[in-house]
């Protein structure tokens, strides 16, 4: 058999992965006129942001809040209209924003989220004044996040989120609910950076996250129309198996024995995987620390609101252990037929190559996770195990399928102190014309932080052109 590619095939930027990150940069690129083409493995696009369905429900894979798209002068805000979504039309709001349990009692988080924080200043009165300082740094570094030479990044880089509940209040209590928001980055307040907290809360909470009415799943299927009708061509189910770099052009090869070239290349995809593709790169990248997996369930049940009703939200309790329960069809009902809901359970899962590999082809670990899960949420919803009509679950191991994210790693390069900002791989790499995007790239993980990453190279590479 003959294993030299079959032609070579030019573009003007070629761009590895179809999550949102590789997505967005691909619509920025083509709406100027730059032949662009993007490959995805996966037979549809989207990464970490996609949908299923399963009997008459639409199940969110992963994704579940999008950042920043509630102000329209963010630059989440801006991208989104200017390729046709509109805000009213076609996402809803969470109402309240978020929801925490913290060893039983409920927090919730408005949607102006300057109420939570006048909420905790009437609830902890002795640390009033702490609380107004803490927020207002807070939005201080988040407002100030296009420019990381900034000294303020400097100064808050070496801490956790931990370290800074600790020098900012006494009251254990308050600390811990403000903890609370770190189960966004899937890491407890100890290890997760400071700035990290900064970014997630600012684009979650003061821009407001929103929820597309169709799923998540549809949010990416929209962005690859768009990117299609601009004039990109769309490689789905095609993987890229070899990147080399013969100047002036990178030439890819594929899993379909296809080989093309470009002048300059966008990888949009797990650090390990890009460096194996192309080890060049597996120099400047190593000892990276991925952040953890999840385990979810993903339940269609025969439900009444009231049954449902203010159950979504993070659970925290004594131990380590924490979960989430997300109920997209509470505000957006058209993802389960009539009278039924999708309910998904959500719980981070260590990070690293040990509890990876005892995931992998373990059916056996599998259930017993999905009943001590079930079990722990039957004590908030006592009726769940009985109304289940259609389940699924995701393993670390399903995740790294169907991402490609190294160890089943949800949110990309973890976000501990060492790993931001200068410790990052940066959107422009130290290869001629190769950039990076996504969640193991600058600024960090969730959607807002990989649209930008998306922004900025795309601009990058016009300017280079
Ligand atoms: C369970 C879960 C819950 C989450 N919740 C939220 C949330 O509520 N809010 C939020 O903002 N973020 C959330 N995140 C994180 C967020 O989804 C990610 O940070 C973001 O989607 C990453 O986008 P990306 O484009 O960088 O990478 P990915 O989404 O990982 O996309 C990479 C793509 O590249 C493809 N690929 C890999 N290798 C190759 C190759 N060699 N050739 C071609 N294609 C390849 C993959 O198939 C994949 O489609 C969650 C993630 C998970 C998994």
């Amino acid at each position: 058999m003959n294993d030299e590619p079959a032609h070579t095939s030019s573009y003007d930027v070629i761009i590895m992965g179809g999550g949102v990150a590789g997505l967005t940069t691909g619509i920025q690129l083509c709406r100027d006129g730059t032949r662009v083409a993007l490959f995805e493995k996966n037979p549809g696009v989207g990464g970490c942001c996609v949908s299923f369905r399963r009997h008459g429900f639409v199940f969110d894979a992963g994704v579940h809040a999008l950042g920043g798209v509630g102000n329209p002068g963010s630059f989440v805000g801006r991208f989104i209209h200017s390729i046709g979504f509109d805000l009213g039309r076609d996402f809803v709001r969470y109402e309240p924003a978020e929801r925490f349990f913290v060893r039983g009692e409920k927090y919730e988080v408005a949607q102006d989220f300057s109420c939570f924080v006048e909420g905790l200043k009437q609830k902890f009165p002795k640390e009033e004044r702490a609380v107004e300082e803490f927020f207002r740094l807070i939005l201080k570094i988040f407002r100030r996040r296009a420019d990381w030479t900034r000294p303020v990044f400097e100064e808050y880089l070496p801490f956790t989120y931990q370290d800074m509940l600790e020098r900012s209040f006494t009251d254990r209590t308050l600390k811990d609910v403000l903890a609370g928001f770190t189960g966004y980055l899937g890491y407890r307040a100890s290890e997760v950076s400071f700035i990290a907290v900064c970014l997630m809360l600012g684009s979650n909470f003061y821009e407001s996250s929103y929820y597309p009415k169709n799923g998540m799943g549809a949010f990416a299927v929209t962005l690859a129309e768009r990117f299609r009708a601009y004039g990109g061509s769309l490689f789905t189910g095609e993987e890229v198996c070899e990147v080399c770099y013969d100047s002036p052009y990178y030439q890819v090869t594929t899993s379909k024995k296809k080989a093309y070239r470009s002048k300059q290349l966008v990888a949009a995809i797990s650090l390990d995987r890009f460096c194996s593709i192309f080890p060049p790169a597996a120099q400047c990248f190593q000892n990276a620390r991925e952040s953890l997996s999840m385990f979810v369930l993903y339940l269609g049940v025969e439900a009444d609101k009231g049954m449902l009703a203010e159950k979504s939200g993070w659970y925290f309790g004594e131990s380590d252990s924490y979960y989430r329960i997300h109920i997209p069809t509470l505000i957006a009902p058209a993802l389960a037929p009539s009278g039924k809901h999708v309910v998904e359970i959500l719980a981070p899962i260590p990070a690293g190559q040990n509890e990876f590999a005892s995931w992998v082809g373990n059916n056996d670990k599998k259930r017993q996770y999905r009943d001590y899960l079930l079990n722990k949420v039957s004590k908030i919803i006592p009726e769940l195990p009985n109304s289940i009509i259609v389940e699924e679950s995701a393993s670390p191991a399903t995740f790294h399928r169907y991402t490609g994210n190294k160890n089943g790693a949800v949110y990309g390069l973890a976000m501990c102190p060492e790993q931001m900002v200068k410790g990052r791989p940066k959107i422009m790499t130290e290869f001629p014309h190769l950039f990076y995007v996504g969640h193991w790239s600058t600024p960090g993980t969730g959607i807002a932080s990989v649209i930008y990453s998306g922004l900025i190279a795309s601009e990058a590479i016009k300017m280079s052109g």
